[in-house]
């Protein structure tokens, strides 16, 4: 099945600057007709990680739904001329996503982070969202490809309708990639730190941080080390944004 989502573009890439229920209502069309959905929470610096890195960039091209999870991307997206676009942060929208399925009874299966976070955030979450049909469990750390490749069609076999994958980015992206032809009926999420998240080792930034779209900043102070990733790739990501063709279209995506 074809679902029709306003796309926008950047870089040649695609983003679908959508609300938080028309995101959830476009995985809940892909379950119901049996389709695989990736659903990519973007963010400037996995933009420019693209351009350096072929399999990242062909993944981004083909992703089903690409959320604008980045204050940068949101910029972006605004100078031109989507101007209504809110950020949609991907924990927000994964977090909903289980919401749905714990309502709907979706099968859910959750793969990534250490294996003592993982068992705390599910603990949470089972509290949180008690009808959650969790069908399927896993750390993020394998001990070899053949075992990543195993524990991917153990997951497949378990049928999930919901995957979230927690291995950061561009790991997630190309394990969903590489496994999703696995599944059917089945949105599969590249969901980053949300599980530290949600097992509470990592805090999410204050509202007002929030709220100034300064999420990225709160982060970055409270770990400093992702100040080189953005430093290395922010500066080039505005001009680029300045100076690319403004290109928006609206597609038929699947
Ligand atoms: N992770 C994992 N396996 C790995 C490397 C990382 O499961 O081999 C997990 C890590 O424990 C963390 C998440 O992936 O839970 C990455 O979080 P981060 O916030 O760094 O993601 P990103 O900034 O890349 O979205």
């Amino acid at each position: 099945m074809t679902q029709t989502l306003q796309t926008a573009t950047l870089f040649g890439y695609p983003i679908h600057p959508v609300t938080l229920d028309a995101g959830l209502h476009s995985a809940e069309t892909a379950i119901s007709a049996g389709d695989t959905m990736h659903v990519v929470t973007l963010n400037p610096e996995m933009l420019m990680q693209a351009e350096q890195d072929v399999e990242l960039g062909r993944i981004l091209r083909q992703s089903g739904l690409s959320l604008p999870d980045g204050a940068g991307v949101v910029w972006a997206l605004k100078t031109r001329g989507h101007r209504q676009v809110q950020r949609l942060p991907g924990i927000e929208f994964s977090e909903s996503l289980l919401a749905l399925a714990a309502e709907k009874q979706y099968r859910v299966a959750i793969i990534g982070a250490r294996p003592e976070v993982l068992e705390t955030a599910l603990t949470r979450l089972k509290e949180k969202y008690p009808t959650l049909n969790l069908v399927f469990q896993h750390h993020g750390f394998f001990p070899s490809a053949e075992e990543e490749g195993r524990i991917a069609q153990q997951c497949a076999a378990t049928s999930p309708q919901v995957v979230l994958v927690a291995l950061g980015v561009p790991r997630q992206e190309k394990w969903i990639s590489r496994f999703g032809p696995l599944f059917r009926g089945t949105v599969l999420v590249g969901v980053g730190g949300s599980l530290d998240v949600w097992a509470g080792a990592v805090q999410r930034a204050p509202r007002l941080y929030r709220s100034l779209n300064l999420e990225w900043l709160y982060r970055v102070m409270k770990e400093p080390w992702r100040l080189k990733r953005i430093y290395k790739t922010l500066p080039l990501f505005v001009v680029k944004v300045l100076v690319a063709p403004n290109r928006s279209t609206t597609d038929r995506v699947r």
